[in-house]
């Protein structure tokens, strides 16, 4: 189906943060397929585990036991200080999960029409409640009647918050990304977890992060709300734990661990031996090679760099980010960068149609995050003498 609006390039293979093309041309790969591929393209450790798990046992399905998904648990756990995991194949599937727990979690205190605050320009992916609770009218446009029991706050905004919670007495969660990918690579302000967490306190409601696109290490820290003191009740993730291989999870907390009981949810591919063995090795290659700490490095170089890059370009908005998650922002709609960027050999992606968004492999040398600027420097520079503001 059509679906998808491609560029027209196909990859044939990949190391690291390079792709090569069906015409030998080669990429310098700043996106990462969305932030999937931290360990960058054709990772020995990951290649090997495939192999090896591949030519042991795939699958054998949830009604046996399965220590590969156990230990990848344990990991989780031991990493996040979460209590429990539910293992999904996506994103979206991760946040369903995240939903229904909310919901479960409402009626066991009879609350018949739970609700789950969701903020504007956010992104939970497409299934039919995913879509429901992203904040973005594309995404959900032909896709009506939408799922009810989300209420709607800007995000960043704690006040409005407090007034959801004192007028609706049936909200019970919170679905929040520490920092908005979709939307356009958007950071709140530093107190603005802990802000959420005291309030979900207050009121009883269960904090629900979506760390789809900011977990395992990619902002600097194992999970994003590691930057701040607190733990949230409800965890999803997906994109970077299986470093292209499909895998998910939802992890659990406090209030919401045990809610999900034998047959209230299920899934028949998720935590399956494979996919569990992929992401053990994904976890212990990132711990070894301490990538957390070296996206933070990375970062800082690049946002500095990048800075300094445009320093004289009024047309170039706002620099923002933590770690090796980056908007570029510029005073105007760019989706033709796109392009661009791929003909001088450079992968990007463009949000919110004005954001300019970096997702490198966590692996990227000092000299490839350099190349990603001095590459980005020049078809940014060359797009704003061309392009009139609005
Ligand atoms: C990508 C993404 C999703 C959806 O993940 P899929 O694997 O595409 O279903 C959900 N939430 C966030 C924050 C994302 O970035």
């Amino acid at each position: 189906m059509p679906t998808y609006a491609r560029l027209p390039v196909t990859f044939k293979k990949g190391e690291g943060a390079w792709l090569w093309d069906t015409h030998d041309q080669r990429y310098l790969d700043a996106l990462s397929g969305i932030g999937v591929c931290g360990l960058g393209h054709a990772h020995p450790a990951v290649a090997a585990t495939l192999a090896q798990q591949g030519s042991t046992l795939i699958h054998t399905s949830n009604l046996y036991h399965i220590p590969q998904q156990q230990q990848l648990a344990d990991q989780l756990m031991r990493l996040s200080g979460m209590e429990q995991a539910f293992f999904t194949n996506s994103g979206a599937e991760s946040c369903e999960a995240a939903i229904k727990i909310a919901r479960l979690y409402g009626h066991n205190k009879d609350i018949t029409t739970p609700t789950v605050v969701v903020t504007e320009g956010s992104f939970h992916g497409r299934t039919l409640a995913t879509l429901s609770a992203s904040g973005s009218r594309k995404v959900q446009a032909g896709f009506e009647p939408l799922v009810q029991g989300f209420v709607r706050a800007k995000f960043n905004d704690i006040d409005e918050l407090r007034e959801i919670a004192k007028n609706s007495g049936d909200t019970v969660a919170i679905l929040v990304e520490p920092i908005q990918g979709e939307g356009g690579i958007n950071v709140p302000d530093d107190h603005y977890l802990t802000a959420v967490r005291e309030l979900c306190d207050e009121y009883g409601w269960l904090m629900m992060l979506d760390e789809v696109q900011t977990g395992i290490c990619r902002t600097g820290k194992w999970f994003a709300w590691q930057h701040s003191d607190i733990r949230p009740d409800v965890v999803t993730l997906a994109k970077g734990l299986g470093n292209g291989f499909p895998i998910g999870a939802c992890l659990v907390s406090g209030p919401a661990t045990n809610v999900l009981q034998a047959g209230n949810h299920g899934s028949t591919f998720g935590g399956n031996p494979l996919a569990c063995s992929v992401a053990l090795t994904v976890l212990q290659t990132m711990e070894k090679e301490q990538l957390a700490a070296r996206a933070e490095q990375l970062g800082e170089r690049l946002r500095t760099n990048l800075t300094q890059a445009f320093a004289e370009e009024t047309g170039v908005a706002a620099i923002r980010g933590k770690g090796l998650m980056i908007g570029v922002e510029l005073d105007r709609p760019c989706g033709v960068l796109l392009k661009d960027a791929l003909e001088a050999g450079l992968l990007i992606s463009i949000q919110a149609d004005n954001v300019i968004r970096l997702l490198p492999p966590l692996i990227i040398s000092d000299e490839e995050a350099d190349e990603i600027v001095a590459r980005l420097k020049t078809i940014v520079t060359t797009f704003l003498k061309k392009e009139a503001p609005l």
